[in-house]
């Protein structure tokens, strides 16, 4: 009889907790992906990259003999409807953390148990439970540093061993094709965009991640924050969708770490940023939509509106803003000092909510994750836990003489004004919808606001709001 192995983020062979206890039953494995209304109501960018990852590890799967199954329905649907094609008599798979994905894998454990199927789920996504981190009075962390404190002593399990082979089942259960579910379709980009700049599957974060620790690690704590240069490891696109284990990139990073690399424990903190990010996450599940300080709620930012546009299509006048918002339109990505810069604009000087950059990262970015980018934005916009004080208003001039000296990064994308304009810069115009009716031999426009300006008007809403 067969065991059911349900992928969703973990698109990998090596540290697989989950696949290695389908593989250790000795029984047949069946692979499945299940289109369901979570992968449905993904943004745009991201939803693309889900089903190149999926076709990347079909790929991978068959190499060791096996085979990825594909449905599209309601999760517990599909998974009864499979047990009874097949016989199997357990499902398994690795954990998620989003409210959503919780509410449904409850619902899908408790309904197999009923049936007398063993349903087992795994670690895998992250290397600390978010149950398991607890302060001393036996709360969640709210404060980055102390959680720190708290993870980087206790170690981190050994990633287990590659998948080298599945046993594979005497007749494969039927499968949709990739192609029917048209993941690309709501990118509504034109040109070549995105797949020009992903670094797609296993093999690939692998690559990745060995060309890191051999060329970067040493230089990343000073390099990181530059926006142009490729001083980070680019693994969060890998690292969303599975492709590449945590655990695997934490026990690289702490031998390098032992060995005097100076980067290596800033690269470290930043893995367990991600890890604080789902921590906050599970504890407080509306971190995605509610300011996480109550007294934020009421704050005079403006709803939607048509500079939030400008700073969507990249026409803000601020170049360091519309060379980050055009980047990651056309390659899915944006450098993280980039990201707090382009949010900080947005939630200050445009005295915006941060919920319409969230939203609008959710349908732009490779790398989208519910917790990082939850996190990122009450980060800066100053209502999150541990967040940067509302006052401390990045200045996109200042900070690109900075982290882009001499203009290297503005010039990779912004097109307009330049009489030789690179790649980069052009492939935006072909990446954007015709209805935005923008060229590159437009003129660049003028700023939306003054940056002084900006600042004391953001200050000034924020002083009003604190006295009542
Ligand atoms: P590296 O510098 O090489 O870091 C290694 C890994 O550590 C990353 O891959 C990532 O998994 C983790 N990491 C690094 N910085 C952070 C951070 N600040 N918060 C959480 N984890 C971190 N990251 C996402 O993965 N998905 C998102 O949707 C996302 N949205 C963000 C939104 C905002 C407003 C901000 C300020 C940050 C957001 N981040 C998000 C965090 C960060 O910008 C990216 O993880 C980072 O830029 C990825 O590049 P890298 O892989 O080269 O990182």
């Amino acid at each position: 009889k067969p065991v059911i192995l349900w992928l969703r983020r973990d698109f990998r062979l090596h540290d697989h907790p989950a696949m290695v206890a389908a593989e250790k039953t000795g029984a047949p494995v069946i692979c499945v992906f299940i289109h369901d209304e979570i992968v449905a109501g993904t943004g745009a960018a991201a939803k693309w990259r889900w089903g190149e990852a999926i076709a990347s590890f079909a790929a991978r799967l068959e190499e060791i003999g096996s085979r990825l199954i594909l449905r599209k329905g309601a999760a517990l649907e599909v998974l009864q409807g499979l047990v009874q094609e097949t016989g199997a008599t357990q499902v398994h798979w690795s954990r998620a953390y989003d409210p959503a994905s919780i509410a449904r894998d409850r619902a899908v454990k408790a309904a197999l148990r009923e049936g007398g199927i063993g349903a087992h789920s795994h670690k895998g996504h992250l290397m600390f439970e978010p149950w398991d981190v607890a302060t001393g009075k036996g709360e969640p962390y709210k404060v980055y540093t102390p959680y720190w404190n708290a993870v980087k002593g206790r170690g981190v399990d050994t990633p287990c061993d590659t998948v080298r082979a599945l046993a594979a089942p005497e007749t494969w259960p039927d499968s949709e094709t990739l192609a029917s579910w048209q993941m690309g379709a709501q990118m509504r980009r034109g040109g070549p965009v995105l797949a020009e700049h992903a670094c797609i599957g296993e093999a690939s974060a692998q690559g990745r991640m060995a060309s890191f620790f051999g060329n970067k690690i040493d230089d990343y704590k000073a390099a990181r924050d530059q926006v142009d240069q490729k001083g980070t490891s680019n693994l969060s696109e890998n690292l969303t969708y599975g492709e590449i284990s945590p655990r695997s990139l934490w026990h690289s990073g702490w031998a390098r770490m032992e060995a005097g690399s100076a980067g290596a424990e800033t690269f470290l903190k930043e893995l367990v940023w991600r890890e604080f990010a789902w921590h906050l996450l599970y504890h407080f599940p509306t971190l995605d939509h509610e300011n996480w300080r109550a007294e934020w709620n009421g704050f005079g930012w403006r709803r939607d509106n048509n500079d939030a546009e400008a700073w969507r299509r990249g026409r803000t006048g601020e170049p360091f803003v519309d060379a980050a918002m055009r980047e990651m339109f056309v390659t899915g990505q944006m450098h993280n000092r980039a990201r707090m810069i382009v949010a900080s604009y947005l939630t200050k000087h445009l005295m915006t909510d941060w919920r319409v950059g969230l939203r609008w990262f959710e349908d732009c970015l490779t790398d989208w994750d519910p917790a990082s980018n939850a996190m990122g934005w009450q980060w800066v916009a100053g209502c999150g836990p541990d967040a940067a004080p509302y006052f401390r208003v990045f200045n996109p001039e200042t900070q690109a003489q900075k982290f882009d000296p001499d203009g290297r990064y503005r010039r990779a994308w912004i097109a307009e004004g330049q009489p030789q304009p690179g790649k980069t810069a052009l492939q935006y115009f072909d990446a954007i919808p015709k209805s935005w009716r923008m060229s590159a031999d437009d003129r660049y426009p003028p700023r939306l606001v003054d940056l002084k300006e900006g600042r004391e008007k953001a200050l000034a809403a924020y002083e009003r709001h604190k006295k009542g």
